[in-house]
């Protein structure tokens, strides 16, 4: 499978893999998307006290699983999505479930430029914030966060090869759909995908020293003339049980 880029100027890198992880806490976004994996990995619900935030949990092969979901916004019944959500889910569930491994699986924009379609699936090798401009030295980097992700280069292009994937930037930002400039970012940076909670999630596992690896799967294609929401709904359903069916896979390439 190609690798795409080589994540050149990444200002920050999570630590190593862990050499036989033993807990891992995967993050999902929304219900529609951690209900699959659940099924998949036969993960029952857990009653840790993590306000509206889902924990399921159980045991695949040698590893024990949580799967964190931020759950449903009770004013608004939908999915808390989005950055701020996942880092403050992220960071509670870390002081409290004990891991040695993140791992991140979910939805996201691809391109169509790059050859992706729909139900795809990209590892991240690195993430940033495409949605932070700081016209200031230093404070660039910092809003920015690109981050190298926990997994070198062989580790990610054997991941591929048993997935299927293509490797490379997966990008976040705060909003579904993607301005002039975003296009012209993510062409520029040749990034693989788009998508709302990665960078985030990498920014908290950075102040936490955890290892980080994601998955994304692809529900829409972010160059096409179709609006992104309207391609996301339609292809939910489809895009989440294909991540559901790679997770396994995945997680058995992190356990060897
Ligand atoms: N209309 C949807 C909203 C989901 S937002 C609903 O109400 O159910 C999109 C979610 O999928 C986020 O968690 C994000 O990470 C991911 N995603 C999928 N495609 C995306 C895209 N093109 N841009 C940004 N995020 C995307």
């Amino acid at each position: 499978m190609p690798s795409d880029g080589d994540a050149r100027g990444a200002d920050f890198a999570l630590p190593p893999l862990p050499k036989a992880p033993r807990r891992v806490l995967l993050f999902v976004a929304m219900e529609a998307e951690a209900e699959p994996i659940a099924r998949a990995l036969g993960l029952a619900p857990d009653r840790l006290p993590l306000g509206s935030a889902g924990v399921r949990s159980g045991r695949t092969g040698a590893l024990e699983v949580s799967l964190l979901s931020p759950g449903i916004c009770a004013n608004t019944r939908v999915d808390q999505i989005g950055p701020v959500h996942a880092a403050a889910v992220l960071a509670r569930a870390l002081e409290r479930i004990p891991c040695d491994l993140v791992v991140n699986a979910g939805t996201a924009g691809g391109f169509e430029s790059q050859g992706q379609r729909i139900a795809d699936i990209v590892l991240a090798r690195d993430t940033l914030f495409h949605d932070a401009r700081v016209a200031l030295g230093g404070y660039d980097a910092v809003a920015r966060a690109h981050t190298r992700l926990s997994a070198d280069e062989a580790t990610l292009a054997r991941m591929a090869a048993a997935l299927d994937a293509r490797v490379g930037l997966v990008s976040t930002g705060a909003s579904l759909d993607a301005t002039a400039d975003e296009l012209a970012f993510f062409a520029r940076h040749g990034a693989l995908s788009k998508e709302m909670e990665l960078a985030a999630l990498a920014l908290v596992c950075r102040e936490h020293g955890r290892p980080l690896v994601a998955l994304k799967g692809i529900t829409d294609l972010v160059d096409h003339h179709e609006p992104a929401h309207e391609a996301f709904m339609r292809n939910l359903a489809r895009t989440s049980a294909r991540v559901a069916e790679a997770i396994g896979p995945l997680l058995d390439e992190l356990a060897t």
